[in-house]
């Protein structure tokens, strides 16, 4: 597929996701399974399972906002399948893990409660025209190692999991990310060593995306078949109201959950 094709497919899905999503999500996929020669995985069965990730995960914010969220998900444990802490190895090129080495303590304990340790670039660089990983095959490898670095100087173990900062990337990128990296997630999918999982992300805590709220959030839910993925972001999630609508998020699909 043409570049430009490639990127009239993008534009298109990021409009058509504040929508209906469904219709962005299915065309980002196949976009993206085509470019990649990858298959698009079967949709499982309800009801779905709850994957949250928490992206921009960074000493720069400090503990607290940490704790504030993961403090949550702990109260709604079992109907959490799977959270993943989306780690920045040195944000900004200014805020290496391994320099904060209590936040790194509390990352190592949280891996030992059950949350999965993830990779979210390496200084998360975002933007539409120069992202991180919309680079070539000889950075993308620079970065990957940079980022694995990071992580052990701080003593943790190498993740499995990947989401590139402002969810872009070149083809290149996209491959070898793929050889190193058991998921990746982008916006509109998550994609394994073969294939695309086609799960979109869910974001309802962002400030200035209005997405609808706790109904938009319960509707969409409800829609989902195979994997539901929460998407929320350091900082952005951390105020009042956004905390409270997780809780009760949660909550909504603890009684969902327990429907015969
Ligand atoms: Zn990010």
């Amino acid at each position: 597929m043409k570049k430009t094709t490639a990127l009239i497919m993008v534009l298109l899905a990021l409009a058509l996701y504040y929508k209906g999503y469904t219709v962005g999500t299915m065309l980002a996929t196949t976009g993206h399974a085509k470019l990649q020669g990858l298959n698009i995985e079967e949709v499982g069965d309800t009801p779905a399972e709850l994957w949250i990730e928490v992206h921009d995960v960074s000493p720069g914010y400090g503990l607290e906002m940490l704790g504030e969220i993961t403090n949550i998900i702990d109260k709604h444990k079992p109907v959490v399948d799977k959270t993943v802490l989306f780690v920045i190895p040195n944000h900004n090129g200014n805020t290496p893990l391994s320099k904060y080495p209590e936040f790194a303590a509390e990352l190592k304990r949280l891996s030992h409660e059950g949350y999965v340790l993830g990779m979210h670039g390496y200084t998360h660089r975002v933007g539409w025209i120069n992202p991180e990983f919309k680079t070539n095959q000889t950075t993308t490898r620079a970065l990957v190692d940079a980022s694995k670095t990071e992580f052990k100087l701080a003593g943790l173990n190498t993740p499995s999991y990947f989401s590139p900062p402002g969810w872009r990337t070149s083809k290149d990128a996209s491959q070898l990310l793929r050889s190193e990296f058991k998921y990746i997630f982008y916006a509109f999918f998550i994609d394994t060593e073969n294939s695309t999982l086609p799960y979109p992300l869910h974001e309802y805590t962002w400030s200035g995306l209005d997405m609808g709220g706790l109904e938009n959030a319960k509707k969409s839910y409800k829609n989902t078949v195979g994997i539901y993925r929460l998407t929320l972001h350091l900082n952005a999630v951390n105020t009042e109201e956004n905390l409270e609508l997780l809780d009760k998020f949660l909550k909504f699909v603890e009684e969902e959950k327990r429907l015969p």
